[in-house]
């Protein structure tokens, strides 16, 4: 089966680049279920070498980009010559957790472009295995240095789960899983002075930024070898700014 598109007949595991699987190697992840992918990974140079970063050039260049979107000096972007320089692969600089909210718009949050942002989005930024292992495949085969887990204020599904903790609300449909997720957050807060939403909202990203730092066997030994470094951070609506939490 193909590990990008999933498809059990197809192979585009030549769409790597060379140094997502000498990385790998020395994470020791080559003897698994990866070998395969890591081999064919080795064939082609990154389609954007100005992506091959550390981790921290990358958080620096995710202040950055925000700092122009913020100023509104964001940058003019030539499609057409970026959609043809990565039609046989990517190696985004940072992958994103990201609240699904129209409001957030992570390449726009980071004035970035394609294949600059590996993104994964669901209502509340929370971690599922499915999320999981999205941001496992782009560090560990795209090679990706970051990882930032990016909610907001006000946000609406905190908020929803502040009702259903507080004040016992019942919702309709899926969202109480969507819930679920988010009560762990909303109990860390509770206890706190100060305005519970907000409080709520930064739990869940600290919450989340740990399970992520702490998901074996590819991210927490990634983070743990310091070749991958996981963020977490709050974007202001109002502002456009992201507040990092450390
Ligand atoms: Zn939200």
């Amino acid at each position: 089966m193909c590990l990008i598109c999933g498809n059990p007949s197809a192979n585009h595991t030549g769409q790597l680049p060379r140094r997502h699987f000498l990385g790998l190697l020395g994470a020791g992840l080559a003897a698994t279920a990866f070998a395969p992918i890591l081999r064919a990974a080795a064939k082609g140079p990154p389609p954007k070498p100005q992506n091959v970063l550390t981790p921290a050039e990358a958080f620096a260049r995710l202040v950055e980009g925000n700092r122009r979107y913020v100023a509104g000096t964001t940058r003019r972007t030539d499609f057409a010559t970026e959609r043809a320089a990565l039609v046989h692969g990517q190696n985004p600089y940072a992958g994103i957790l990201s609240c699904a909210d129209s409001r957030v718009g992570p390449e726009f949050a980071f004035d970035a472009s394609r294949g600059d942002l590996f993104i994964v989005r669901v209502a509340g930024n929370f971690l599922e295995s499915d999320g999981l292992a999205s941001l496992e495949y782009t560090t560990a085969v795209l090679g990706t240095p970051l990882l930032v887990v990016l909610g907001h204020d006000k946000c609406g599904a905190v908020h929803a789960a502040i009702e259903v903790v507080e004040d016992g609300a019942k919702l309709p449909g899926h969202l109480p899983e969507l819930v679920h997720h988010l009560k762990p957050a909303v109990k860390a807060a509770e206890h706190k002075s100060g305005d519970l939403l907000a409080n709520a909202i930064e739990a869940n990203v600290a919450l989340t930024v740990e399970k992520l730092k702490n998901s074996g066997p590819i991210i927490s030994r990634l983070v743990e070898e310091k070749k991958v470094r996981v963020v977490g951070g709050i974007y202001r609506l109002a502002t456009g700014q992201v507040d990092f939490l450390f």
